[in-house]
């Protein structure tokens, strides 16, 4: 049919694709790519010829609206980016939105993403979870941004799972900026190189991963980081089991 196909591709294993976004990369008249040498990887080892246009944060305005009127006229664009899903944490959204209010169908093609495949192996409580994108780069900012997550924990009637995307350089810096904001004891996870070969998770407080991290010679990858929620009525199930309370951390910090 006709319209815009958010496809979501690998974020790391190709075996990650679907057979139904293979399908659709096939089949469209083009494919609007966040790099377009990146997508190029992907569609040549599956074979795909499809042409592609690139479509970033640079040029998302001016390329929505050429992109808008190829849809008006009947045509199919797919719409991928560099990893797992288009529009979160990266481009997507603004394209999805204009052609929306064009009257234009979207479909969803699911697949891969990054935030969830960290939450379901976290350990936390995936039922509910709060996604921030990435931390802000700046300490003071950064800092601002954890105490705000702060604040949203003590008034959320549910305990609630904070997930945030981090670089391997400022990992260590954010890892102790949690320490400081919300105490030693906050239970957190990072799930690194989700997907690949060198998968891994940690899982523990903030001052243990902490004390992990700055024992590594380097540390490297994509990462996931991911801070156990506490509601204003309680603890969370994950605070409860391991005897870890909402005081105890308002003293910590
Ligand atoms: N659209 C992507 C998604 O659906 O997850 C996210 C794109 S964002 C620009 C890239 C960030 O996502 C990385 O810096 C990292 O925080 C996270 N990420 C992407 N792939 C990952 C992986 N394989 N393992 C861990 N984190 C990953």
């Amino acid at each position: 049919a006709p319209g815009l196909y958010l496809v979501a591709t690998p974020i790391g294993n190709l075996e990650d694709i679907t057979l139904r976004a293979l399908r659709v990369l096939r089949s469209v008249d083009r494919i609007a790519c966040e790099d377009t040498r990146q997508t190029a990887k992907l569609l040549g080892h599956f074979g795909i010829r499809t042409p592609t246009v690139s479509y970033h944060l640079h040029n998302e305005n001016a390329r929505a609206s050429e992109l808008i009127e190829a849809l008006r006229a009947g045509g199919r664009i797919a719409v991928v980016s560099d990893a797992g899903m288009p529009g979160i944490a990266d481009p997507g959204a603004t394209i999805a939105a204009e052609a929306i209010a064009a009257g234009i169908d979207v479909f969803p093609i699911p697949g891969a993403n990054a935030a969830l495949s960290a939450l379901i192996a976290s350990g936390l409580p995936s039922e509910h979870f709060s996604f921030h994108g990435f931390l802000p780069a700046k300490e003071g900012q950064r800092r601002s941004a954890l105490e705000s997550l702060r604040s949203a924990m003590a008034h959320a009637e549910e305990a609630t799972t904070h997930i945030v995307y981090e670089t391997p350089h400022r990992i260590v810096d954010a890892l102790a900026d949690v320490v400081a904001v919300f105490g030693p004891e906050k239970r957190v996870t990072l799930a690194r190189e989700l997907t690949k070969l060198h998968e891994e998770f940690l899982r523990g407080t903030a001052s243990e991963l902490l004390a992990e991290l700055r024992s590594r010679p380097s540390v490297r990858g994509e990462m996931v980081l991911l801070l156990a929620g506490e509601s204003a009525g309680g603890t969370s199930e994950t605070e409860a089991a391991t005897g870890q309370s909402t005081l105890a951390e308002e003293v910590a910090a």
